[in-house]
């Protein structure tokens, strides 16, 4: 099964297609979680995407398509995977879509993950990711148990340097501008499914894995 999550920045993707990782033994390919473990350890993919990711803006996809086909051609990746963050731009969906179909295969299904702007900056400025683990908590909707340290590997919670107020306004309108026209893109195909993000993360993921479940 091979699932794409779309959606804003901050809407819930991440945390969504973790637990569908771990449900349906699919694994987890974030673009952004691979950029920035580039960026810690200082590689030269690292150093080609910083400026991009601290301006709030796309990689150019010539670059992401590489880095993502290169994942995906991975042993991990034969039975299927979940995308987050992949595709942002008609042109990266066109790639994934003519690579999948040389192997007589295709992407299964796109969640959409609808959370309106208004929500969007209060759950990015609460947002906090684990420095080792990458595990992702908000102060307020998802605490941890213990503030700033990570319940599943105890290692410190920081605040991402891409979620402060102002690069999120930007991200947003690339968003808008970039993203969202992929949701008209999987409408015509016929695999879009949308699901209410404004709910609790228990009851968008049961969204979830009915339309997974159905499918
Ligand atoms: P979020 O879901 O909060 O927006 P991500 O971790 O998916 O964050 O992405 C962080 C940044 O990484 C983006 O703002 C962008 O600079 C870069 N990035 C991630 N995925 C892509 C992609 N598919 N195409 C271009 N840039 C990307
Ligand atoms: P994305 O990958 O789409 O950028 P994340 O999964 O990182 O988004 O979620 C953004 C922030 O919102 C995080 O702090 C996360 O803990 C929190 N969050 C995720 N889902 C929900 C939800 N259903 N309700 C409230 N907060 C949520
Ligand atoms: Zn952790």
């Amino acid at each position: 099964m091979k699932i794409i999550m779309l959606g804003a920045p901050g809407a819930g993707k991440g945390t969504q297609a973790k637990m569908i990782a771990d449900k349906y033994a699919l694994p987890h390919v974030s673009t952004g979680d691979i950029f920035r473990a580039n960026l810690k350890e200082g590689t030269e993919l690292g150093m080609k995407v910083k400026a991009y990711m601290d301006q709030g803006a796309l990689v150019p996809d010539e670059l992401t398509v590489e880095i993502l086909l290169d994942r995906v051609s991975k042993d991990d990746c034969k039975n299927g995977y979940v995308l987050d963050g992949f595709p942002r731009t008609i042109p990266q969906a066109e790639v994934l879509d003519k690579e999948l179909e040389k192997l007589g295969d295709a992407v299964d299904l796109a969640i959409d993950v609808e959370v309106p702007d208004e929500n969007i900056v209060r759950r990015m400025s609460g947002r906090r990711a684990c420095v080792k683990c990458g595990a992702t908590y908000h102060v307020e909707h998802i605490p941890p148990k213990q503030e700033g340290i990570c319940d599943r590997c105890g290692a410190e919670l920081i605040q991402r340097d891409d979620d402060k107020p102002e690069t999120v306004q930007k991200r947003l309108s690339v968003y808008h501008e970039q993203t969202a026209p992929l949701i008209d893109y999987y409408t015509k195909k016929g695999i879009l499914k949308t699901v209410d993000g404004t709910q609790d993360m228990d009851a968008v993921f049961g969204a979830i894995t009915a339309i997974i479940d159905r499918h």
